[in-house]
């Protein structure tokens, strides 16, 4: 029994209807085999030079697929350019984010577009969203710090003083707290609980994984094709999805020890 990994010839197609799986390449190649598995790869960072194709041979053969939408992607606000002069290219250390689908703590980084980082990547949807920027303090703590100031400051003055704050919170309190920062209570307020819209995700091409691909519906339990004994599909070009950070990568490369062994198993 031999093994093989075609890295630099794209397949075309595959056929079974002679007994073993023939594999078809664009260049020309054909070759035949008694086990195959299709490990192609999602949607995202496809480009016009570089175009997803293996969809067309899959779905000419009536298998189920879901077209490609961007996951562990950034999303879109309405930064103004007064805003980005002070917090482009700089993160949200330590915030807490919140929307309707939970809440995470961790950093986000502010881009000419919107927003990036792992709490936008698991739980991002177009929407209203919350940024505690002192997950660690709560209300009164932080009024009780705003208010020690013997001096006669503005919020927003103190706020610098006492609480440590990040560009780019900064940034955000100064160009977005509206009347809120005018008073001690609004601040804190909107310190803990800062509201932001996200707008529209970014495109395909940008996003860190895509959701969609082949039906689990069209695969058994070993992940090979229910009409195509010993085809398998694994990775990402199956219809499942996971929050980056290593569990993608973990994922792929664990369908791929499963399908080995069922493969090997099999023959
Ligand atoms: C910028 C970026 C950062 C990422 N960071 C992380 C991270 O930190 N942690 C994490 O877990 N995941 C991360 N991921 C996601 C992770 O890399 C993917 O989930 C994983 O690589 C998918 O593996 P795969 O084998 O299914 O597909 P891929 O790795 O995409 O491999 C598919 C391969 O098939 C080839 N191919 C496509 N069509 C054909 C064809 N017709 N014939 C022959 N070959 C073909 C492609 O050229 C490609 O080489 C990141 C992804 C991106 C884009």
């Amino acid at each position: 029994m031999g093994l093989q990994f075609f890295f630099n010839h794209e397949c075309s197609d595959f056929d079974q209807s002679s007994g073993a799986i023939q594999l078809s390449f664009r260049d020309q190649l054909t070759q035949n085999f008694d086990a195959v598995g299709f490990a192609l790869g999602g949607g995202s960072w496809e480009t016009e030079e570089i175009p997803l194709r293996w969809p067309t041979f899959f779905t000419s053969k009536g298998l189920q697929w879901r077209p490609f939408v961007p996951s562990n992607v950034g999303y879109e606000l309405a930064w103004t350019p007064a805003f980005l002069k002070e917090a482009e290219g700089k993160a949200l250390k330590n915030i807490k984010f919140s929307n309707r689908r939970g809440e995470q703590r961790g950093d986000l980084m502010v881009t000419s577009y919107g927003l990036e980082g792992t709490p936008i990547y698991s739980l991002g949807e177009i929407g209203s969203i919350f940024i505690d920027l002192k997950p660690d303090l709560s209300e009164q703590v932080l009024l009780q710090k705003l208010s020690s100031l013997q001096e006669n400051l503005s919020p927003l003055r103190r706020a610098n003083k006492v609480l440590r704050l990040g560009a780019v919170a900064k940034a955000l309190l100064f160009h977005f707290g509206g009347e809120a920062v005018q008073s001690l209570g609004g601040l804190v307020a909107v310190i803990k609980k800062f509201p932001l819209e996200l707008l529209r995700a970014r495109p395909l091409t940008e996003a860190i994984s895509s959701k969609g691909g082949i039906c689990w519906t069209e695969l058994d339990e070993s992940l090979a094709l229910k009409q195509y004994p010993h085809v398998y599909c694994l990775g990402e070009m199956v219809n499942w999805d996971a929050p980056t950070g290593g569990f993608l990568i973990q994922a792929c490369v664990s369908q791929g020890v499963w399908c080995a062994q069922h493969m090997l198993a099999d023959l």
